[in-house]
């Protein structure tokens, strides 16, 4: 078996950062770290952070008064900060940069008084987010079929942003009917979804062709490792999103030549080594990593955590 591995995949800079925080929060401040929401949305990062301390809570009353906090990647709305003010609570933000730029498009259009089309998925922490900036302004647009049922009144000022996970095929099919019923919408000058979701999606898209299965590893409640998925499996191609290789069936591979394997941007490399040994140890697979671009984006850590990295 050919074991093609596509390159850029796993974490990003955004995804580094938030688990950076966290680790610097731990050793800092001690167990327990309170983390609103999970840090990011991997199963195997989230469960190794639980045994070092970290407590993953989805509401900020379940946060005793005056301890220490960390929002997630996926970013908060001002509503949970003012919560978590309220409480009392040691609060850090990990935050990715990317998410906050839509956040800040967010308040600047709704300032202007412009009605905001977010192109997204429901229920989405990063969606939820965003909405909170500005709840009044915007409107969530999930699907093409949902542009045809927006109704705002004659003259208004409209403008779209996306969430930064979604597929860049899907948003682009949604954008061009946007823009069809509503000419003059407008946009920020660089786009929402994020280097690390177009970079994945386009290594995946250009190697899942010589494919006879793909294999994404992230968990299911990861956006852009569904994405993944689907962009694998687009010509018919089997295509598996999986934690880890205990989630695989063996006998879905054995007549398998060339399986392509990747990662969505929150699961840890070690996830895909493992399953790279496993493909090897029961198929004699032999491996070809293809770079189909490079990478090299980094982000710093939250400014208060410098401070405190600093004051050392
Ligand atoms: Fe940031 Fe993109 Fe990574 Fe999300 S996927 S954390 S937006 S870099």
């Amino acid at each position: 078996m050919k074991i093609l591995l596509a390159s850029p995949r796993g974490f990003c800079a955004g995804v580094n950062m938030a688990i950076q925080s966290l680790d610097l929060t731990l050793q800092k401040f001690g167990p327990p770290v309170y983390v609103y929401h999970e840090i990011v949305h991997n199963q195997y990062v989230v469960n190794e952070f639980k045994t070092k301390g970290a407590i993953f809570v989805d509401e900020i009353e379940e946060i005793p008064d005056g301890s220490t906090l960390l929002f997630s990647a996926h970013g908060v709305s001002p509503e949970i900060r003012e919560a978590a003010n309220s409480r009392n609570l040691h609060a850090f933000d990990a935050t990715c940069p990317l998410v906050t730029k839509v956040h800040l498009e967010a308040i600047k259009y709704a300032k202007e008084g412009y009605t905001i089309l977010l192109i997204g998925h429901e229920g989405h922490d990063e969606v939820i987010g965003t909405m909170g900036e500005a709840p009044e302004a915007i409107i969530l647009v999930e699907d093409e079929d949902a542009v045809e049922d927006i109704h705002i009144p004659e003259g208004s000022k409209l403008a779209y942003l996306t969430q930064t996970t979604l597929s860049v095929d899907d948003a682009n099919r949604i954008i061009r009917k946007l823009r069809k019923r509503f000419p003059t919408i407008e946009s920020p000058p660089k786009e929402d979804i994020c280097y690390a979701t177009q970079n994945r999606q386009e290594a995946v898209r250009k190697l899942s062709d010589g494919a006879d299965a793909v294999i994404i590893l992230g968990s299911q409640n990861s956006s852009n490792s569904q994405r993944l998925r689907e962009l694998g499996s687009e010509n018919g191609t089997p295509a598996y999103l999986v934690d880890g290789p205990e989630d695989l069936d063996k006998n879905c591979f054995s007549n398998e030549q060339t399986v392509l394997i990747s990662a969505g941007a929150s699961a840890p490399e070690s996830v895909v080594q493992a399953t790279i040994d496993w493909l090897t140890l029961h198929f004699d697979g032999h491996l070809e990593e293809q770079m189909i671009r490079e990478e090299s984006v980094r982000f710093p850590l939250p400014k208060k955590l410098r401070e405190i990295q600093s004051d050392d």
